[in-house]
């Protein structure tokens, strides 16, 4: 497609070798879509012009040229008949030139069209007395009608919006005023000169109150309250000017948030921050991940890792977005070993300056998100070094982090010192750009070090609050876990949009069906509801699981209390690891149960499994992050003997390991009953039963392998055994956490439906773990038959409203997107995609 040439009409001059030169044609040059375009700058006789310009042709048509623009000034307006004679058109006028086309091929002419739409404002002033200003005017559509409106006008070319609202204001009352925010647009079509009209509906606050009006264009202004305004009949009577008018009352009872912008980092408020990417992510996970790299991690290393200085100079350009930012800590040869890490920091005292260095290729930073593109600043994550004059020569402080400008803020140019490599195409998450750096010899500031927890002052002496490496690494990494809150959050909203497209398309889909009779839905096969209504219930449980580790991290940071702080750590380990491998399994499932259709990019499994998976990964990888959580319970169950106090989500075990470690009661063992297997104390008591034994076992095997095999080898050796301890651990806060929110639902109808999902949430996970059950004798065979044959039929009844509990999600269909999930509307939409 042509498009008009901006750039060569402004500079002909500044493209030589595009030009084409020969004697008897026009001077021309090219443009970037095969066209070429005639400025005609000097004087010409028509005599002269028309025979130039049919050779012109001639030539261009040979070299298979498509458009050609011819720009007219005014003063050649001699040239326009004879232009238009061989065959030109109009394209557009300004005041001083005549822009021609002509299309040479045979093909359809793509030549874009002149512009479409005219912009225009209405202000909305209002002072504290809740009186808006308003205007009555002289000439055009309002004239003699007797009606208020805010001042409106036109943005000029090359004005921005928000300054044609003040400029507007002033012209027509002479009130000064500063731009808030825009708070409505429409768009309507055969307006002045035919054209498109997009009106932005702009809050300004005034800073003058007498008015002044302009007599030539306007018959009234003044202040009047706010609801006269909006009640006046004209609006009344005119859809969409009571439409906007009810915006604005809206936004002056503050209920109306219209397009402010939001602060986002972490700091400001976590619980609103996270709500912001999850919902980001819901659209596409690469965006919500990109906000989570610059927010996050990069925004939150420094406002975490620093102190104010830091604070004082970058949260406003991480805020606004000036300073796109990486967070660099992870290594070609290193990854979970995070204290393994090559890359290091050594400090120059002579300048005042820290030298990061990547000392081998195995310490080149990698995967580092926002590095291949967008970043300007890294928090690099390397190993202090400080000259020391003692016999070792320097000393390794261990690893902290330092803010490094990896890209010029003007140019955007690599700096010096820096080379930086995209990490290739991904299996998925490829709208993040994860790069590789290396540095050599590149100096930063000594202010550079991010310093909350170790300093180096000018002569190059250490301070920290924490007496070890150990300490100080623990406490950086302890200050990350905003990642994981957001991971575990942001996978359950995946799992939540999986769930919808999967159960809607159930439930329209209809396949085989008794003889004579009308085929079944999907969602009615036993199988169907065994594959997707378990999932649904766990969606329930991880979305109030998670929004407790939301409530509890916000606070944590607030509060600062230290019960909080561990909790809040293996928490979000815990449930960051649980949810996204349930999350991450779960995905294949809902493509499966969808068929074919499930297949089909556009219906998204595919997008959704593969830009989720490395959920599993980053901010701590699984498997490892388990093995966080059952060591902070292995510690606690030892602090317990010791007679030390229990963290929050750990009380549990202070009863349980006294309760449940002795025998299990022969005869509950065979209560079979609905009404005790419902009972939430059986369903928390088995749970936390199988925690208890997990743990009280795992600590005997330990102490006796770490006899032979060292502390090392013995932890391998119970690996598996411990990984399963913490994802129980894990099953037991979740189910606890989902009693906790039915028992406090304040509607009945609501609080029994969320009962029948948590019983089946509960009921499903013994089942799934009914050998270890069994293998104790804590429920004996009569009772393992009641529970199976019991979770099929709550599968049966949570059937029955899974509707319902899908749309309670709240998704709205430009977020679930997939065509399948469009209900009664999905396979026209379907049907259409493919071109029908
Ligand atoms: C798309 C993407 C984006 C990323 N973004 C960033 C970023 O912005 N900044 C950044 O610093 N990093 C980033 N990373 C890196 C990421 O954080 C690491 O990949 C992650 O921490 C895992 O480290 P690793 O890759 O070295 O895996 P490894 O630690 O090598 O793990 C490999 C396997 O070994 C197992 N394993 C490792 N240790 C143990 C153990 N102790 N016990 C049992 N099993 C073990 C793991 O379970 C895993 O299965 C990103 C990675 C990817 C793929």
């Amino acid at each position: 497609m042509s498009s008009p040439p901006t750039s060569v009409l402004k500079g002909q001059t500044a493209l030589p070798t595009d030009k084409v030169q020969q004697i008897g044609l026009l001077n021309a040059v090219n443009d970037k879509y095969g066209g070429v375009v005639v400025d005609m700058k000097e004087p010409m006789d028509s005599h002269i012009y028309v025979p130039l310009l049919r050779a012109s042709i001639s030539q261009w048509r040979q070299q298979g040229k498509k458009g050609v623009w011819i720009k007219l000034p005014i003063q050649q307006a001699n040239l326009v008949e004879p232009t238009v004679k061989e065959g030109f058109r109009y394209h557009h006028a300004e005041s001083n030139y005549l822009m021609l086309v002509y299309w040479i091929p045979d093909s359809p002419d793509t030549l874009p069209a002149n512009a479409s739409h005219i912009v225009g404002i209405g202000a909305f002033v209002m002072n504290n007395k809740r009186e808006v200003l308003v205007v009555k005017e002289k000439h055009g559509y309002f004239k003699g009608k007797d009606a208020w409106k805010f001042p409106t006008g036109v943005v000029n070319q090359g004005e921005d919006i928000c300054a044609a609202a003040i400029r507007e204001v002033k012209e027509e009352t002479g009130i000064d005023t500063e731009f808030m925010e825009i708070l409505a647009f429409s768009q309507t079509h055969q307006q002045f000169l035919g054209k498109s009209d997009l009106f932005f509906v702009c809050m300004l606050q005034p800073l003058s109150f007498d008015i002044t009006k302009q007599d030539s264009e306007i018959k009234a202004a003044q202040w009047i309250p706010i609801d006269e305004y909006v009640n006046q009949t004209y609006n009344r009577e005119h859809k969409p000017f009571e439409y906007i008018a009810k915006i604005c009352l809206t936004k002056s009872q503050s209920n109306y948030g219209g397009f402010s912008a939001v602060h986002t980092l972490t700091s400001s408020d976590p619980g609103k921050y996270f709500a912001i990417v999850e919902a980001a992510g819901a659209v596409d996970i690469s965006l919500g991940i990109k906000l989570g790299v610059q927010y996050s991690l990069w925004g939150g290393s420094v406002i975490n890792l620093g102190t104010k200085k830091h604070k004082d100079k970058y949260f406003g350009g991480i805020d606004s977005l000036e300073y796109p930012g990486c967070f660099a800590m992870t290594e070609l040869h290193h990854g979970s070993n995070v204290q393994g890490l090559q890359t290091d920091a050594t400090f120059d005292p002579t300048t005042d300056e820290f030298i990061i260095n990547t000392p081998s290729d195995g310490a080149i930073k990698w995967w580092i998100g926002n590095a291949a593109v967008h970043g300007k600043f890294a928090s690099v994550f390397a190993k202090l070094m400080l000259p020391d004059h003692d016999a070792k020569g320097v000393s390794d402080m261990g690893v902290h982090a330092f803010i490094v400008p990896i890209r010029d803020l003007k140019t955007h140019q690599v700096l010096p010192g820096i080379e930086i490599h995209d990490c290739g195409h991904k299996v998925g998450l490829n709208g993040v750009d994860n790069g590789a750096l290396r540095f050599t010899s590149v100096r930063i500031p000594r202010d550079n070090l991010l310093n909350r927890f170790g300093d180096v002052s000018r002569d190059g002496k250490y301070t920290s609050s924490l007496p070890t490496i150990n300490k100080r690494f623990a406490a950086t990494l302890g200050e990350l876990i905003g990642g994981r809150v957001v991971l575990a959050s942001s996978s359950t909203s995946i799992l939540k949009i999986a769930n919808a497209i999967a159960i809607r398309y159930s439930l329209l889909r209809q396949q085989f069906g008794p003889p004579k009779q009308p085929e079944v839905s999907i969602l009615d096969y036993q199988s169907q509801q065994h594959k997707l209504m378990p999932m649904l219930a766990s969606t329930y449980a991880f979305h109030f699981a998670t929004s407790y580790l939301v409530e509890i991290y916000s606070q944590m940071k607030t509060t600062h209390v230290e019960q909080l702080v561990g909790d809040v750590h293996t928490l979000s380990a815990g449930l960051k690891a649980y949810v996204t491998s349930y999350t991450a399994k779960s995905l294949s499932v809902c493509r499966e149960a969808c068929g074919g259709h499930g297949y089909a990019a556009v219906n998204r499994f595919g997008i959704l499994r593969n830009d989720h998976d490395i959920f599993q990964t980053f901010e701590g990888d699984n498997t490892v992050l388990l093995q966080q959580v059952a060591a902070d319970l292995l510690k606690q169950y030892k602090q317990k003997f010791q007679g030390g106090t229990l963290a929050v989500t750990w009380n549990y075990l202070r009863e349980s390991m006294n309760t449940y470690l002795s025998q299990p009661n022969p005869v509950t063992a065979r209560w079979e009953g609905t009404e005790h297997l419902r009972d939430p104390k059986f369903q928390l008591d088995a749970f936390r039963y199988r925690t208890s034994r997990l743990l009280q076992s795992a600590a005997v095997r330990l102490r006796k392998h770490s006899k032979t095999l060292g502390g090392f080898g013995a932890w391998n050796r119970c690996l598996n055994h411990l990984l399963t301890l913490a994802e129980s651990h894990i099953e037991s806060v979740i189910l606890a956490k989902f009693i906790e929110t039915v028992e406090k639902c304040p509607d009945a109808s609501t609080r029994a439906a969320l009962k029948l999902v948590c019983d089946l949430y509960a009921l499903n996970q013994i089942w799934n773990d009914i050998g270890t059950y069994r293998n104790v004798d804590y429920v004996a065979p009569n009772k393992a038959k009641a529970i199976h044959k019991l979770t099929d039929y709550l599968s049966f009844q949570v059937r029955n409203i899974a509707k319902e509990l899908v749309d309670a999600f709240d998704l709205p269909n430009h977020v679930t997107r997939a065509p399948i999930a469009m209900q009664s509307e999905a396979y026209a939409q379907y049907t259409q995609y493919v071109g029908f």
